[in-house]
């Protein structure tokens, strides 16, 4: 098992508390078993690529930082543009993101709800390409495993929905939590906030009221 597998055996069952979402296991929407098949995809791929990246591991603790910091840079990069990109050229995004867009980020449960060719042009390449660059020098282990409980404590948080418990518990620890409004403004106005919050504001694409 990988670090990001013990992650998702913790934070899966909290979110389902937190956001008090419901799935019933005998009857998923078509919409919660391709989200829940493109997970599995996705972990699977992830596992080949583990194999292949510790052939080369590299345990240097500066050196991790710095791969972090490639990671989350190329990643940033490489979403913003190619995202954005695909919006404006209608084929592409009629057959690789409109799947996606066809949720509100009102679930979790329907985070990885989009064509398998998006995993394959955007969420695979964006997540990994900072690792294949530093690939070439070596991996640093726990950075790898940080990177991706990372990946996948953003990526299932920024599709939760916009709360609209108030006072107790639950969203007292919302508040401890990454902002969600970003990105849920952008499946509701697909035209602005295609990445981070900072290249948004950078490029003039940050939603504002
Ligand atoms: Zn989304
Ligand atoms: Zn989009």
């Amino acid at each position: 098992m990988l670090g990001v597998d013990y992650f998702a055996l913790i934070y899966i069952p909290y979110l389902f508390w937190m956001t008090q979402e419901k799935l019933s296991l005998f009857k998923p929407t078509n919409q919660q078993l391709l989200s829940v098949s493109n997970f599995v995809l996705f972990r699977y791929i992830l596992g080949l690529s583990y194999n292949q990246w510790l052939t080369k591991e590299y345990n240097n603790f500066f050196y991790g930082l710095f791969q972090l910091a490639v990671c989350f840079g190329f990643e940033e990069i490489y979403t913003y543009f190619v995202h954005r990109f695909i919006h404006n050229n209608r084929t592409l995004y009629r057959f690789v993101h409109k799947m996606h867009h066809q949720t509100r980020a009102e679930s979790f449960i329907l985070a990885f709800y989009m064509s398998p060719l998006e995993i394959a042009i955007i969420l695979y390449p964006s997540s990994s390409i900072g690792l294949w660059l530093c690939y070439f020098y070596g991996i640093n282990h726990y950075a790898l495993e940080l990177w991706y409980i990372g990946a996948l404590y953003f990526f299932l948080w920024t599709h939760r929905g916009i709360s609209s418990t108030t006072d107790d518990l639950r969203s007292t620890m919302a508040k401890l939590m990454p902002d969600t409004e970003h990105h849920w403004t952008h499946h509701q106005r697909p035209n602005y906030n295609f990445g981070a919050h900072f290249l948004d504001k950078l490029f003039k694409t940050c939603y504002t009221t």
